[in-house]
């Protein structure tokens, strides 16, 4: 193949930054390094093991690389392909701020920041050959972020849920051939060249993680509300309500990433057990939470997903699904009796989403 051109709009924004820094551009590496992370995710997932480059010593013998460094590079293997951006009509998201429901840790609010395109163009330039099976393995890692996962940094805040612009061309010819020797590929592939392995636990892997999308609809049109201050913020409201106004009228976005965490945090009573799922300073997040994303004038969709098992999915539902939790979150006050319904659309575990993914694979 050529090139590998995908076409993507974002519906919550995207970063690619890292902490301090305020972006401009959409980084290549932020793109790259999210996608080896989904990539792995799905290789392990499939049965490939993939080395940890951050933890491993060289482990491989010779141009012997796991199947993620052979396409994404390593120390003295280069990456195979090329990645070109182009940003579309990029619009950069006034940073908004929502202050924290407590101030602990020192963390007096989290942002909304990053960058938002109806049109964003990744190109796929092979510098090297790139195998079917590695096309078909980075297409699936596509799919798997739009329909399950989040693009680019800052996923646990909400940033990242990006839509795939569907090209039926493609659809019917490029990947035939890849997904009718997907078996063999996979089988071949991946346990060939799994040299190196890797024991730790939070590696990206498909097979732990947990998926789930739910929609919330409001009992007046998400701007009344924006503009009868009721959302939480902490912040004066004058001054929060331009940004509400903001993201909602020119991007879709309802920055309540942090409200719906609030929200679920506290399914633990155990602090250790709360911490090692929802992060603390020096420690990732090991649940995501997207900022509500437009249906209708008067309903949001919001995905949840991260490493859990059907024990955490039953209590994350739990907690969205009782309304008045979710509204003393979401609301400056607990009387508010704003919400219409929620419905959780779409909930699976990774193993389930393997077997799918096998499963569509003909024989
Ligand atoms: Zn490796």
């Amino acid at each position: 193949m050529k090139e590998y051109i995908v076409k993507i709009k974002t519906l919550t924004p995207l970063w690619t930054g890292n902490a301090e820094c305020k972006i401009e551009n959409i980084r290549e590496t932020g793109i790259i390094g999210s996608l080896r992370w989904w990539y792995e995710a799905l290789v392990r997932g499939l049965g490939g093991t993939a080395c940890d480059p951050t933890k491993d010593k060289k482990t491989y013998e010779g141009d012997k690389h796991c199947a993620v460094c052979e396409l994404f590079g390593c120390t003295g293997w280069a990456r195979k392909f090329r990645l070109e951006i182009e940003e579309g009509d990029k619009k950069i998201v006034p940073d908004l701020r929502v202050g924290a429901r407590q101030d602990t840790q020192n963390r007096r609010f989290r942002t909304c920041a990053g960058i938002m395109s109806d049109n964003i163009t990744l190109k796929f330039i092979p510098l090297r050959k790139v195998e079917d099976v590695e096309w078909w393995l980075l297409r699936k890692t596509i799919e798997i972020i739009e329909s399950y996962g989040a693009l680019g940094g800052r996923a646990a805040q909400g940033n990242g849920v990006i839509e795939v612009h569907k090209n039926a061309k493609e659809e019917n010819n490029l990947f035939k051939q890849q997904f009718r020797t997907f078996h063999k590929l996979v089988k071949e592939n991946l346990a060939e060249q799994s040299k190196c392995t890797n024991k730790t636990q939070a590696v990206p892997n498909l097979n732990p993680l947990f998926f789930m999308d739910f929609q919330i609809g409001f009992k007046k049109t998400i701007s009344d509300l924006i503009n009868q201050n009721v959302f939480w913020t902490k912040r004066s409201w004058i001054e929060s309500k331009k940004g509400w106004n903001d993201l909602w009228d020119n991007y879709s976005v309802l920055p309540i990433a942090f409200h719906i965490r609030d929200a679920i945090k506290r399914c633990y009573e155990n602090n250790d057990k709360r911490h090692s799922i929802f992060g603390k300073p020096g420690q990732g997040s090991r649940v995501f939470v997207s900022h509500g994303y437009k249906v209708k004038d008067d309903t949001v969709k919001i995905r949840v997903f991260g490493f859990g098992d059907e024990e955490l999915m039953n209590i994350i539902r739990s907690k969205i699904n009782n309304k008045e939790e979710l509204s003393s979150k979401l609301f400056t006050g607990n009387t508010y009796d704003l919400i219409k319904n929620i419905t959780m659309n779409n909930a699976k575990t990774g193993e389930e989403l393997i077997n799918e993914i096998k499963g569509a694979v003909p024989e």
